[in-house]
């Protein structure tokens, strides 16, 4: 027998996160210069061509860890919604079950579409992720466990 699964844990199918100022403190297009290389065995850091220092926040590698435990796909996009709407097409996730997380409230405008934004105030971490899978879940409630009569 399955364990039923309380509704806490539920997961959305896809996880959407935009890059700068959400998942790392720079402008990787203008901050950085490839190849990027990674020295010895350092966790959560390469260089990029002028030794430029390039690590995700701190809770980042985590967050993402643990997504992939749970078998959610992750994808990132930058800028207005229309990264979010390829993915859509790409994968055949509905809109209803992705959680997007970006610095920019204007991106918000995803919403319309049917995904979770996430505004990321000061930079992706764990109460940041949590608050998002909340939303996502109380907007999405769990259908009745057909078992439970
Ligand atoms: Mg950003």
């Amino acid at each position: 027998m399955k364990p039923s699964t309380t509704s806490d844990e539920r997961m959305p199918k896809l996880v959407v996160f935009d890059l700068d100022y959400t998942l790392w403190d720079m402008w990787i297009d203008t901050h950085v210069t490839g190849p990027l290389r990674r020295e010895k065995n350092t966790h959560n850091e390469i260089l990029d061509k002028h030794g430029e220092v390039i690590s995700f926040y701190n809770h980042v590698p985590q967050i993402l860890h643990r997504l992939r435990e749970a078998g959610v796909k992750i994808a990132v996009a930058s800028r207005t919604s229309a990264p979010t709407l390829k993915i859509h097409e790409k994968t055949g996730i509905p809109y209803e079950e992705m959680v997007f997380y970006d610095d920019e409230h204007r991106n918000k405008e995803t919403e319309q579409l049917g995904v979770t934004f996430c505004l990321v105030r000061r930079q992706m971490d764990h109460d940041t992720f949590e608050k998002g899978l909340a939303e996502w879940r109380r907007r999405h409630p769990a259908p009745p466990q057909e078992d439970e009569e």
